[in-house]
């Protein structure tokens, strides 16, 4: 079960663990920060919407897309 997602996507957990819902709920992932450390993700319950979960991403690429290229 692969889908086509551009390159510098990484594979994230499909379930989280969801205290509103008590059981294990998919997830979506939304890009909170683009910083020059890393990319900051928030994780939601795809039912709820109630935050499950946030990861910092040392991937700096999305960051420098956003600089000139000189
Ligand atoms: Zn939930």
């Amino acid at each position: 079960m692969r889908a086509e997602q551009p390159h510098y996507e990484t594979f994230e957990a499909a379930e989280l663990y969801c205290p509103r819902c008590k059981q294990a709920r998919p997830v979506r992932k939304h890009l909170l920060l683009i910083l020059p450390t890393g990319n900051k993700y928030d994780y939601r319950c795809a039912v709820c919407a109630t935050s499950v979960g946030s990861k910092l991403d040392s991937d700096t690429r999305d960051f420098s897309l956003l600089l000139p290229g000189t």
